[in-house]
């Protein structure tokens, strides 16, 4: 396999210093070995992005970039989160590369996939997944929550590849398709697979944590996974709006039911009344507040300004004679 592509690796870093010089020799050997073999051209770059770290993390990216220039940096103004440090590098990025792949700073995805993606690339595919084979590594906490995150996914119907974090080859295209998707809270999970192209997986054991502690506590965990849900699916609120009815028919019953209870004049004086008025009320409101929900998800979702459509590939060859394109 040979091509002269450039890539780029972006790699979102939030105070890495305890495993930032190890992540860049690493990344460098692999870069060089692929050099070598004429895979990738040599314009090719690893780009870091330093989300505000509050540590020494800038600095070392500075010495890096100044020891070598394939080492390239962006900083932001302050932290902003994983995802959104993301995307500010795969967005720059974009401009220069012909692909780009997204892994950790912590040397926790197998750097060694790398190839298998760029081969999987120039096989035709714009957007690679790395996907976890084994969590060997991880505890049973994480391991845990993280497969309940999926099925969670899955049942509120959001597309997501499953065991698949943010390792992934994309092209340009796929880029460019990405920056068509504007909205503010990013779930890069959900939304690559929104952007359709020819696509493929490779598969990886996770390794453990070169060095540093992990960025994302469980509170930080829980509004991820909140923020997956609500970014993709109404379907809470269809739920609310499916109890409501559901109530309500309960509280049809209750009524013939307490109507017969009191005609053979077994109840307290007002009970029927209290009893029927308590469910009917409930079942109307809650439906009337899934009728009111469904119009804000459909606010909601058009807020979002997603694309319609993105196109692949065009057709458009003059005919002949006429002189007319398609
Ligand atoms: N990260 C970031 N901003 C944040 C939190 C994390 O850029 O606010 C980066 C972090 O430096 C790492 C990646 O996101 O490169 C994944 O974070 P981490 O390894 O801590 O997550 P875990 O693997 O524990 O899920
Ligand atoms: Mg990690």
């Amino acid at each position: 396999m040979t091509g002269n592509d450039i890539l780029y690796l972006v790699i979102p870093c939030y105070n890495e210093e305890a495993v930032l010089p190890e992540t860049a020799k690493q990344l460098l050997a692999k870069m060089n070995s692929m050099f070598e073999r004429n895979i990738i051209s040599p314009e090719s770059k690893i780009l870091f992005v330093n989300d505000g770290s509050k540590d020494r993390t800038w600095e070392l990216i500075e010495e890096l970039h100044k020891s070598n220039p394939i080492y390239s940096g962006i900083k932001l103004s302050r932290n902003k989160g994983h995802q959104n440090a993301l995307l500010a590098g795969l967005m720059i990025a974009k401009e220069r590369a012909d692909m780009t792949i997204s892994l950790d700073a912590d040397l926790q995805d197998d750097v060694d996939v790398i190839d298998r993606m760029v081969e999987r690339y120039y096989a035709g595919n714009d957007i690679v997944y790395g996907v976890r084979s084994a969590r060997k590594t991880d505890t049973f906490f994480k391991k845990f929550t993280a497969q309940g995150f999926y099925k969670i996914m899955q049942a509120m119907g959001v597309d997501i590849v499953y065991n698949h974090a943010d390792y992934r080859l994309m092209s340009k295209r796929a880029l460019e398709g990405l920056a068509e998707f504007k909205e503010v809270n990013l779930f890069l999970r959900g939304i690559v697979p929104l952007i359709g192209f020819s696509s493929d997986t490779v598969s990886y054991e996770r390794h453990e944590r070169f060095a540093g502690e992990s960025k994302y506590p469980l509170k930080k965990m829980l509004s991820f996974a909140t923020d997956g849900i609500t970014s993709f699916s109404i379907k809470p609120i269809r739920l609310i709006t499916a109890c409501g009815f559901l109530i309500f028919l309960v509280s049809i019953a209750m009524l013939i039911y307490s109507l017969v209870v009191h005609f053979t004049g077994n109840t307290v004086h007002g009970w029927t009344s209290m009893i029927v008025s308590i469910w009917a009320i409930g079942g109307l409101q809650l439906l009337a507040i899934g009728i009111v929900g469904e119009y804000i998800g459909k606010i909601y979702l058009e807020t979002k300004e997603r694309p319609k459509y993105i196109i692949e590939k065009i057709l458009d060859k003059k005919e002949e004679g006429t002189g007319r394109a398609l």
